[in-house]
């Protein structure tokens, strides 16, 4: 017992030398490496894009659960340990990453996919701070961050990914670049059927259930309003309220939600004459598709409500 008493803690005594030597610690790493590289992404598109780019010469890792928006994620210890040992993080950029500051993570494995369009990013000003359900409450004050619903931001975002997983996989360069230039075809498609669809809306009022569609708005030339409302949930009757108050000034048909709205929340709205359709964002995996698939289901919705007139 005694003796292997001293074993154990001479075995320990050694391991701690051992840890401490950098030898260790890159034999260490050869050994975690032995797969394809760890990308990590802080959102669906991102993951979504670069998988598309990436196949399976890295694996992609989107670390949040699905009933959490990305964007209000934090990632606990695990997740963090797990960040620290990747070989690309992939940022969203536009303060997304409200937790980025607290987490120590090496700086040369981040990537800020919005670098590039930083100067055309918007501000959100006089939001007020609202409840997320499970996560909390929380505020859209600062940046937005859906730039991706913008799809010359998001081919941006794609461009960001390809940059950084070249880096990862320089052999790989034609192979990423024909993926590339396959994704930023589909999204300029999509791109130009938003733009059809958009011109027929015009510049009639229009509702957004949330404050996170400013880029699509913008890229768009939506003229949107937006609440802060759950697609889950029944609104309140204060929430009821502010639509009347916005209504008197911006007489909207239509509302915009990012997910199935409630049941009872459509048909109250049926009694405003306002119409519920919905586009999702798709900040999280999808339960069923692809972000393009998404995307084009959330293109056809729009088509549906706003019809090409004969
Ligand atoms: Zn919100």
């Amino acid at each position: 017992m005694k003796s292997s008493f001293y074993h154990l803690a001479w075995m320990a005594l050694l391991a701690l030398l051992i840890g401490c030597s950098s030898d260790e610690g890159a034999i260490q790493q050869q050994e975690e490496h032995r797969g394809p590289p760890v990308v990590y992404a802080v959102n669906y598109p991102l993951a979504y894009f670069a998988g598309r780019i990436a196949g399976d010469s890295v694996e992609v890792v989107l670390p949040v659960p699905v009933d959490i928006d990305p964007a209000t994620w934090v990632p606990d210890a695990k997740a963090i340990a797990e960040l620290q040992r990747a070989d690309l993080v992939l940022l969203n950029g536009a303060g997304y990453e409200g937790w980025l500051q607290r987490v120590t993570l090496s700086r040369s494995r981040l990537v800020d996919t919005s670098a590039a369009f930083a100067d055309r990013l918007i501000p959100v000003e006089n939001d007020v701070t609202h409840s997320h359900g499970p996560t909390g409450d929380h505020s859209h004050a600062g940046t937005a961050f859906t730039t991706w619903l913008d799809c010359e931001f998001a081919i941006e975002h794609a461009r960001a990914v390809f940059g950084a997983l070249l880096r990862l996989h320089p052999e790989n360069e034609s192979e990423y670049r024909a993926r590339l230039a396959g994704l930023e075809k589909d999204l300029q498609v999509l791109d130009l059927e938003l733009e059809a669809v958009a011109a027929r809306i015009g510049g009639q009022p229009l509702l957004f259930s949330h404050p996170v569609y400013q880029y699509f708005e913008r890229r768009y030339s939506l003229n949107g309003r937006s609440l802060h409302w759950e697609p889950g949930e029944m609104p309140e009757e204060a929430q009821w309220r502010e639509l009347s108050g916005m209504l008197s000034t911006h007489p909207a048909a239509w509302m915009i939600w990012e997910g199935t709205p409630h049941p009872e929340a459509v048909s109250r709205l049926e009694g405003l004459g306002i119409r519920s359709v919905v586009f999702q964002p798709a900040g999280n995996r999808p339960e069923s598709g692809d972000y393009l698939s998404v995307m084009q289901d959330s293109l056809r919705a729009l088509q549906q409500a706003f019809p090409a007139s004969g």
